[in-house]
């Protein structure tokens, strides 16, 4: 069901003008982007920006992602209701949401402790309960709950961390920005065998950092 709060309206011209006329047709992403309270995951003093058509940032000098890149990227990952995922870069935990109303398990990873901990009390209280919040470098992936089906990556990387691609199921997507701490495009890995991928590159985007041990160091 749609909830309807303060924001519902303004969320609704989100989906259509920033999401469905930029081409994203799944039905499924398009009913989480009208579902997921995005005014929820931002600052308080931001949250009359929340639909706007741009990042925002949330503290530790991290960001919400714009809308659009969001529904991208989750329509590039082509989800089932029994898929398990793999987020990493939690920031806000609004991805995760999105994430959470396609798929059955969310594992969300995030380097910074204090975001963690705001994003898992958000999606508690959200009602979340498919969602697990874990710091620490998600370049290594989350082994222990390892194959995803899913895996997304919401922040910018140097190269494909191989730990990634690594915990992949067989027939599972993952979807990761790569290219320069300026820009990148993203890239899209599907895992057709023990040791066979494919890759296809879709649009470019500007994300912040992916630091860590496979990602910048500094
Ligand atoms: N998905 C987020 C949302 O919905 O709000 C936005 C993510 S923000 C653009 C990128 C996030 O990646 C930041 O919160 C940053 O701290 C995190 N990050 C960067 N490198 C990381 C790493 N190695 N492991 C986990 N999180 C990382």
């Amino acid at each position: 069901m749609i909830p309807t709060d303060g924001y519902s309206e303004v969320r609704e011209t989100m989906v259509r003008h920033q999401i469905e006329s930029r081409g994203i047709q799944d039905q499924r992403v398009l009913a989480a982007m009208r579902k997921v309270p995005r005014h929820e995951f931002v600052p308080v003093s931001k949250q009359r920006e929340a639909y706007e058509d741009r990042p925002l940032e949330i503290g530790s000098g991290q960001t919400i992602s714009q809308p659009y890149i969001v529904a991208k990227m989750t329509e590039l990952l082509a989800l089932t209701p029994d898929s398990r995922v793999l987020e990493v870069g939690t920031g806000s935990g609004y991805q995760a949401a999105v994430l959470a109303e396609l798929a059955s398990e969310v594992v969300s990873v995030e380097r910074f402790e204090e975001l963690a901990g705001v994003a898992q009390a958000r999606l508690e209280a959200l009602e979340y309960g498919n969602v697990t919040v874990v710091v620490g470098d998600g370049t290594l992936g989350c082994r222990e709950r390892a194959p995803y089906d899913g895996i997304l990556v919401t922040a910018a990387a140097p190269q494909l961390p191989e730990a990634l691609r690594s915990q992949l199921a067989i027939g599972g997507r993952l979807v990761c920005p790569v290219g320069s701490r300026d820009l990148q495009q993203l890239k899209i890995v599907v895992r057709k065998g023990e040791a066979e991928f494919d890759e296809h590159e879709s649009i470019r985007c500007m994300f912040v950092p992916l630091m860590g041990r496979e990602g910048w160091s500094g």
